[in-house]
């Protein structure tokens, strides 16, 4: 069965980076077959399904290298805090009564709040395991929703000094085989969702978790995420402990790689960006996120100078709460402006490479996926123009990135299947699932004590 994509505005993110007027797109199975005019494939495909896409932009499925997506339970709850205070009095009691089913409402919610806003590849960071099942939690919802991506399995192995729960250090050899045992489960060839190992952070991981997890990684190829220089907090930890940055120690002990994907880098100096372009180490840059936790302006520029890979994220919902790209779209490109001071430091192009094209090539699948080409995997998206908001229109891409709200998202097809179609969810039932995510919110909420934060004073002035 082929399905023909007809007459849209096509935003291609292929090598020539070309915007076509009134394109086609051909899709068979699981890949696009072929770009051309609407009049050519229905010559060359005369059973093809038509999807008229006039007044409409089709364009890749944006790529999310970032999200904690347990934490879609905690929105709002964290608000206005310094990071101290929103991890111990907040994220952290949260994440010990986290349950299974608690993960697996919050992951199907998060998917389907994602393919709503035109994400087709997700990549989550999940380093709660103080219950059995969590991985498979989450893979689940991926399974469900059509997601692709990769569910990482993340760990703590130190850090109750700083106030990280008990219930959430783990022993690095036990974190590392569990990782091994849910790679060897759910890491077949060209799978959908492949499951990634994921230490938490330098203040919350020894050096034996890094190096097992290196080993472990070249073992079984798997992806590696890890947060790396959030803070100054990190930088400090790393400081007194390796004499070093963060990003140095890493490179030192043998952790860094093409296959590592860091999040946030906002304080990774010269130096340290030196590094990571040295590694081909990637970068996922969580703009809403480093400016709600007041984390401070990543040197993204700096690293897009250096040639270092950068693909966008959201970060999870306790710290960005929502899943939304078109936000860290925006965001992404105004905090730099504002910041340097300089309106060309990051244009609405280079953005959109970094939501699509270089997203994919951040996780290593820029071969299939990010751009829209023949022999690529079909996921795709297509944006509805016609609303207040993104009229009149001059420039597909400048309306993407800095008119869109997200919701103009009408359908979007991932491996070649139609999860959202006409506005309307269809992988599953989006009304049970977010019925199901307030219900576990709240009792996650009432049982960690976090509800009290639900009831908080009217804050008009600091606090
Ligand atoms: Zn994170």
């Amino acid at each position: 069965m082929s399905i023909i994509f007809a007459d849209a505005w096509l935003i291609t993110m292929n090598e020539r980076r070309e915007v076509l007027e009134s394109a086609s797109v051909c899709v068979e199975k699981d890949r696009i077959v072929a770009v051309s005019t609407r009049r050519d494939l229905e010559k060359r495909f005369p059973a093809a399904e038509i999807v008229d896409c006039k007044g409409r932009i089709v364009m890749p499925g944006m790529v999310n290298t970032h999200t904690h997506l347990f934490q879609t339970l905690m929105k709002g709850l964290g608000d206005d805090m310094v990071l101290k205070k929103w991890f111990t009095c907040m994220t952290g009691p949260s994440s010990v009564h986290l349950t299974p089913e608690d993960a697996h409402a919050a992951a199907l919610h998060g998917c389907v709040e994602s393919i709503r806003s035109g994400v087709t590849t997700l990549v989550d960071f999940m380093y709660v395991h103080t219950r059995p099942g969590m991985i498979k939690a989450v893979v689940e919802a991926f399974d469900e929703t059509g997601m692709r991506g990769f569910v990482c399995r993340g760990f703590i192995s130190l850090g109750e000094e700083y106030g990280v729960p008990r219930e959430l250090i783990e022993k690095p050899e036990q974190a590392i085989g569990d990782a091994r045992k849910q790679m060897r489960r759910y890491n077949k060839p060209g799978a959908r969702v492949q499951v990634g190992v994921a230490p938490n952070m330098i203040w919350a991981v020894d050096e034996k978790g890094y190096r097992l997890t290196r080993k472990l990684a070249d073992e079984e190829h798997a992806l590696i995420t890890t947060h790396l220089a959030e803070t100054t907090f990190e930088l400090e930890t790393a400081k007194s402990r390796y004499g070093q940055t963060d990003t140095e120690f890493l490179s030192e002990i043998g952790f860094l790689g093409p296959d590592v994907l860091a999040a946030h880098c906002v304080h990774c100096k010269a130096h340290d960006i030196r590094i990571l372009k040295h590694h081909n180490t990637k970068v996922a840059h969580n703009p809403c996120s480093n400016l709600y936790l007041a984390s401070g302006c990543p040197p993204i520029p700096e690293m897009l100078m250096a040639g270092v890979t950068v693909g966008l994220a959201s970060d999870g919902p306790a710290s960005s709460n929502n899943h939304s790209l078109f936000q860290a779209m925006k965001f992404a490109a105004l905090m730099q402006k504002g910041f340097h001071q300089d309106a060309t430091i990051l244009t609405a192009e280079k953005v959109m490479e970094l939501a699509t094209i270089d997203g994919a090539r951040a996780v290593g699948l820029e071969k299939e996926i990010g751009s829209i080409e023949a022999g690529k995997k079909a996921d795709l998206i297509v944006i509805d123009f016609n609303n207040a908001f993104m009229t009149p229109i001059h420039h597909p891409v400048s309306a993407i990135v800095y008119s869109a709200l997200g919701n103009e998202v009408t359908t979007v097809m991932i491996d070649g299947r139609f999860v959202m179609r006409d506005g309307v969810v269809n992988s599953v039932n989006e009304a049970a699932v977010r019925r199901q995510a307030q219900i576990s919110a709240d009792d996650l909420a009432r049982r960690s004590g976090s509800d009290k934060f639900k009831k908080r004073p009217w804050r008009s002035m600091a606090i």
